[in-house]
């Protein structure tokens, strides 16, 4: 599958998924649903009377092929390093593997290479793979892809083609999508790129769908996957699009409650119950000294009394921002720190709040203005 730029799902998902290699600096996580899928698909073979050696060789090709999948994904990773994109982390899911990166090179040159890394990097597999076979003078027939005959190399060599074919369709959210809109935003700005490249994905979409009620189950599965992820797709091309021009001082808010360091968290909590606010300022002196979330509040409230200061569990490594600092540099920052607001301060003084429900507003206030400005260019 292909590099994503959300890092919602990532931290949604990274809880299942413990980390259990670094390559390259980039920690490899495998979700435990993948585990799952190893024990049933040894039970099944198990259980059709396949022997414990069709059940070994069955889930032994399964991880060969998911080590596949993991270097497809890292080739990804690899060469948006060289375009400066960080990648967090890459989690492996039963339905295949997914790069967490910061972002996705903005350049349609850049975001080709990037998209075309994990695709080559299979039939790179694929033909030392065969490579190898022929030199053991074994067969290269395509009959060798039925799972119980042929050799687990050969199985895996084609294995690899399927990957690089299957991902190189030109739909969302596969590398071939990816591909597919880098070269239509050589000819036209990126949101009418995607746009086109979101909806021929869902073509596609619907095309497998039918197929699959006839033909393949299977395929209806693919189908929803990939209707799921050129939506997504084109939601997130239009947040960016949104984003793009606006900075922290467009985004943030004024009117909010500030907490001096000396409040109890029975003061807090008063706060709190008081109005919308979920984050509060600590402030002192006129100087930002950090930020108590509710979560935290309410976790202290729970095992501390109301008497207690704030000041020990505010959070002392806030997110802050300049008033003319792009919005979405702020955002990405946020991310990165998994923070629930940021501070806008300017000349050492605290003037606003930047939360995501407010981002959320100021989206879409930007969509009711008549569109005035080419929302493609960008940087
Ligand atoms: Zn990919």
């Amino acid at each position: 599958m292909g590099p994503r730029s959300s890092e919602r799902v990532g931290a949604r998902l990274s809880w299942w998924a413990p980390q259990v290699l670094r390559i390259a600096g980039i920690p490899i996580r495998i979700h435990a649903t993948f585990l799952l899928l190893l024990v049933w698909i040894g039970a099944l073979h198990w259980f059709a009377g396949d022997g414990a050696t069709a059940a070994v060789e069955a889930v032994l090709l399964m991880c060969l092929v998911f080590a596949a999948v993991v270097l497809h994904e890292l080739s990804h990773a690899l060469v948006g390093r060289r375009f400066g994109v960080r990648t967090r982390d890459i989690i492996l899911l039963p339905i295949g593997g997914v790069a967490s990166m910061d972002h996705l090179p903005q350049r349609p040159a850049q975001e080709l290479l990037v998209a075309l890394a994990g695709p080559a990097t299979n039939l790179v597999l694929a033909g030392l793979l065969f490579g190898a076979t022929a030199l053991r003078g074994g067969a290269m027939s395509i009959e060798a892809l039925g799972l119980v005959r042929g050799g687990l190399v050969i199985q895996l060599a084609w294995i690899n083609v399927s990957l690089a074919v299957f991902n190189l369709l030109p739909a969302f959210p596969m590398d071939g999508g990816r591909v597919f809109r880098a070269l239509l935003a050589t000819m036209m700005n990126r949101d009418r790129a995607t746009r086109i490249a979101a909806r021929t994905g869902q073509g596609l979409a619907v095309v497998f769908g039918v197929v699959g009620l006839v033909a393949n189950p299977l395929l209806v599965l693919i189908a929803l996957f990939i209707w799921i992820g050129a939506a997504e797709e084109a939601r997130q091309t239009e947040l960016s699009g949104a984003l793009a021009g606006i900075s922290a001082s467009g985004a943030m808010m004024h009117d909010f409650r500030e907490l001096t360091p000396s409040m109890t968290l029975g003061d807090a909590a008063a706060f709190a119950l008081d109005g919308w606010q979920r984050d509060f300022p600590v402030v002192e002196d006129g100087v930002v000294r950090g930020l108590l979330t509710r979560s935290a509040l309410l976790r202290a409230l729970a095992h501390e009394g109301r008497a207690n200061y704030i000041a020990p569990i505010m959070d002392h490594e806030v997110v802050t921002a300049s008033p003319a600092e792009a919005l979405e540099d702020v955002l990405s920052r946020m991310r990165d720190r998994q923070a629930s607001a940021a501070l806008v301060v300017d000349d050492g003084g605290l003037v606003g709040m930047i939360t995501p429900e407010n981002v959320l507003d100021v989206v879409e206030l930007s969509r009711l203005r008549p569109a005035s400005s080419s929302p493609g260019a960008r940087r």
